[in-house]
């Protein structure tokens, strides 16, 4: 064998025993564990770059119980806790698009919000530079100030009030925005940021979420079910989903107290602006929070028409579900989440065994804690399924 030969086949030599090494050891870091070596995502490089690809995990004490296959899409892994970081990285690339927000220059972005967008926006705010400036009730819990807080934003609290009053948090954040860009001796550029009203919400959840979604479940999907606050994602999602499964149901999940579950089964909900907030503090009576409305957004009207039904869920049903869910699985949901399982079972129910059932869990019950959870954490351990619908 010429020298040259020989030199190939010390080289194939070792490389067949570099691989059986590799194997071995990835065969041993893997069997007999449910960790997989495998599936690590790849490096990345900032904040942003974490947002979306997120994981659908099978629900497999509700799968067990129901003969169904349920799902949920864990939007809470995102870097700052939910949904809402696509959402609202998608309206500053847009607005960076148009030329009214510039990286680096401390731009201001106005939300008026005192839930997870505000979290998301002050994350993102912090990675791309600029300020998020939030207009919130003055009642907002201590927990979600202080994350607010801790993380820089801006915070404007004020007096809670109906929408249609120029008082209200999110009437104030688009009055901020206007004020800054007309102050001559400020030459920072000013945003206002409408989650509920814009286009790019339910179209980042078109784009990004569906698509997901589709091939996570490799086209296989029976129901999608989901809450709607701005209604972006049940929009953008069931659309997608529609277009490529033609028989897929699209459920909305509906807490206590909103209008929105009127709207879809019966086709009456109060008008567009339905004197939101004529009547009480809390327009949508309910614990859960982030989802249920009664008023018509452009957001929940975008996917209105691929609603096939809407499921009304009590609060105790939902502290019950998140509570069943902890125990029994070791998912710590927040309660939009345990509002979208009640919905689930409760299709599983109707329309028999064998879906494929998707559902969505939008944040982590940590969250929660001084509300939601301080209840929720009550309930007994041994709750079984038909407990927690009763
Ligand atoms: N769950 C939680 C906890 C939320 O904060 C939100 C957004 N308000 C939703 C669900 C509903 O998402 P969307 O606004 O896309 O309807």
């Amino acid at each position: 064998m010429s020298s040259s030969s020989w030199n190939d086949f010390w080289k194939f030599a070792i490389s067949l025993a570099a691989t059986a090494v590799v194997v071995k050891q990835v065969y041993e870091l893997t069997s007999g564990s449910d960790q997989k070596l495998s599936s690590l995502p790849p490096r990345s490089r900032g904040v942003t770059s974490l947002i979306g690809n997120t994981p659908l995990v099978e629900i497999k004490s509700l799968s067990k119980l129901t003969g169904c296959r349920i799902y949920a899409k864990l939007e809470l892994q995102n870097p700052a806790g939910s949904a809402k970081d696509r959402v609202a990285l998608a309206i500053i690339r847009e607005y960076e698009r148009q030329g009214k927000l510039r990286p680096g220059h401390n731009d201001v972005i106005l939300e008026g919000t005192s839930g997870s967008t505000g979290i998301s926006f002050a994350v993102l705010a912090n990675s791309l530079g600029y300020t998020a400036h939030i207009c919130l009730p003055d009642d907002t819990a201590e927990e979600k100030l202080q994350l607010l807080r801790s993380l820089g934003a801006v915070l404007e609290p004020v007096k809670p009030a109906p929408i249609v009053d120029p008082g209200q948090y999110v009437n104030i954040a688009k009055r901020r925005a206007q004020e800054i860009s007309d102050d001559p001796l400020d030459d920072r550029q000013a945003v206002f940021a409408d989650q509920f009203e814009t286009d790019v919400n339910w179209r980042i959840h078109y784009t990004t979420t569906g698509p997901e979604i589709y091939q996570q479940m490799d086209g296989q999907v029976d129901v999608f079910i989901n809450g709607s606050g701005t209604g972006g994602t049940i929009a953008g999602v069931s659309t997608y989903l529609k277009e490529r499964i033609p028989s897929v149901r699209t459920v909305l999940a509906d807490p206590q107290g909103s209008g929105l579950a009127n709207r879809v089964n019966y086709g009456v909900m109060y008008d567009t602006v339905e004197k939101e907030g004529t009547r009480r503090r809390h327009q949508v009576d309910t614990m859960v929070e982030g989802i249920g409305l009664n008023r018509l957004t452009w957001n929940f009207k975008q996917g209105e028409h691929n609603i096939d039904e809407a499921i009304r869920v009590t609060d105790e049903q939902a502290l019950k579900m998140a509570k069943y869910l902890c125990i029994n699985d070791g998912f710590f949901w927040g309660s939009s989440a345990a509002i979208n399982c009640v919905a689930a079972v409760k299709t599983a129910y109707k329309y028999g065994p064998g879906q494929k059932i998707v559902v969505v869990a939008c944040d982590s019950g940590a969250r929660h804690l001084s509300k939601f959870w301080k209840k929720a954490a009550t309930y007994s351990s041994d709750l079984t399924l038909d407990e927690v619908l009763e």
